[in-house]
């Protein structure tokens, strides 16, 4: 029954062959000498199959792990360098038809505070994100055919990106909107959207139909084949995830890459993203419900072999994570995550919406923008506002082949340095800013190319006399 190359969900996550997977996994974990091989296959950083990469999921050999975390954190190297993609997620509308349990937008949540955005909200909360110095956003909004019509996600996009204040500019805007039809995701690239993303939340069928137990989210075949009508409809990059805590990680991890899998045989490109969100408290919603949390080291190790699974493939890891949280686990291969969110619908022109539980889940990561590009800095880190290759028309196949031939490091540190600078000239405190200086100075000379080095050079200075966007 497994196929790859199906269209069916129930062929490309096959029920069977995820127990399949994780019976061999059971019966192979302790095998070094198999696992050397994988790790040998690995370091060539042309991916693994998702039974390889459920191998070194469950291997509990110390010091294998201790190569796999190593490897993990190589191939982010060679991959993405040190930088870190900024983002932020801007809730547009709790309003909500569907069921899920784990999630207080749900329909029957007669006590949490139904908001929807007007146009104007809306632009006032890209003012106040512009003036945090965000440039890329991933929109939210529950499903609700009524209240969040597909025209109005589509308005909203066009007002982000009209406003233009002071020196900002929302330049990305990611989606993350409710499974739905071809004609729609094609108004979604007409809109010119970055990534459509949508979580999978469970990969196990059974489960999923229990925690989705009304609405049209409830059809499992129709959730999780929506990359690939996303994909007919004419969006190139599209983002996966699991909500994990939902059920056990194993299964999730094989469904997650067999997912990755059916994309790149179905559609010649894999995801341009994965997430990894865990399950938090929420209005009604209270984590320890569900028995299937993860600790902080599953969680890592987790990480580290998607990175080693999909080494082409951008990892994003929220706010939902505390930053003792992120500070160990953003090494093992993630390359972007959020800074000073607000998940209630209003948060930022509004901090008090904060509390007026509003918001769809609590951040565990409470600093502002400035304080997360200090502490990346701190790190070692380039906090990157880079939004070029989707302007540059670089997405799909396009970008995951500069992407696999390492290609892609020619834009991404030129691009890095002089979105950062901007970020420095523009929002940085003081202190941020004569830690940035510093670092750009010492990057600059890791540009490989001299022509680019220069004109990168040149740039700066450029946008130290007030000019901004530039771009490789
Ligand atoms: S997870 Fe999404 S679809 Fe489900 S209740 Fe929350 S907002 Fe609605
Ligand atoms: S150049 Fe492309 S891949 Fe690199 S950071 Fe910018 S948008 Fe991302």
């Amino acid at each position: 029954m497994y196929n790859p190359k199906s269209l069916k969900a129930e062929e490309f996550i096959s029920h069977d062959e995820i127990l399949d997977t994780l019976a061999y996994a059971d019966a192979h974990k302790n095998n070094v000498e198999l696992i050397n091989q994988i790790l040998e296959k690995a370091k060539k950083c042309k991916g693994l199959s998702h039974r390889e990469a459920m191998l070194l999921l469950d291997c509990d050999i110390p010091e294998k792990n201790a190569e796999i975390f190593a490897l993990a954190e190589q191939i982010k190297k060679d991959f993405y360098g040190n930088r870190i993609v900024m983002f932020a997620p801007l809730y547009l509308s709790n309003y909500c038809v569907n069921g899920c349990v784990y999630c207080p937008y749900h329909a029957i949540n007669k006590h949490i505070k139904r908001k929807k955005l007007t146009q104007e909200e809306i632009a006032k909360e890209v003012i106040a994100l512009q003036d945090m110095g965000h440039k890329r956003l991933a929109i939210e909004s529950g499903e609700d055919p009524i209240n969040n019509p597909i025209e109005y996600i589509l308005e909203s996009i066009k007002t982000i990106y009209s406003i233009k204040h002071k020196n900002g500019a929302i330049r990305r805007v990611n989606v993350n909107i409710a499974a739905t039809t071809v004609e729609n995701y094609r108004k979604l690239k007409e809109a010119g959207i970055g990534t459509y993303i949508l979580f999978q939340e469970t990969y196990h069928k059974e489960s999923y139909e229990k925690l989705h137990p009304k609405g049209p989210k409830h059809n499992y075949a129709y959730h999780t084949e929506a990359m690939d009508r996303a994909m007919e409809g004419g969006i190139d990059d599209v983002g996966l995830g699991v909500l994990f805590g939902l059920e056990r990680y194993r299964y999730e991890f094989a469904g997650l890459l067999m997912h990755a899998e059916h994309l790149e045989a179905v559609h010649g490109v894999g995801p341009h993203t994965i997430s990894v969100p865990r399950i938090r408290r929420a209005d009604d919603i209270d984590p320890s419900v569900f028995d299937n949390g993860i600790d902080d080291d599953t969680f890592a190790k987790i990480v580290a072999c998607i990175r080693i699974a999909v080494p082409y493939t951008g990892m994003i890891m929220s706010t939902r994570e505390s930053k003792e949280c992120r500070e160990k686990v953003i090494h093992y291969g993630i390359s972007q995550i959020s800074g000073g969110s607000k998940t209630s619908v209003g948060g930022y022109d509004t901090p008090e919406a904060e509390d007026d539980n509003s918001s769809q889940f609590e951040v565990s990561d409470n600093r502002t923008l400035d304080e997360v590009v200090r502490w990346l800095m701190q790190m070692g880190y380039i906090p990157s506002f880079c939004t070029a290759c989707y302007r540059e028309g670089r997405t799909g196949d396009r970008f995951m082949s500069l992407c696999k031939n390492l290609q892609i490091h020619n834009c991404c540190l030129p691009n890095a340095l002089m979105t950062l600078k901007e970020y420095l000239m523009d929002y940085a405190s003081p202190e941020t800013r004569k830690i940035g200086e510093e670092l750009i100075k010492k990057e600059l000379n890791h540009i490989p190319m001299p022509k680019v080095h220069d004109i990168c050079n040149d740039n700066l200075h450029r946008i130290e006399q007030g000019l901004r966007d530039f771009r490789f």
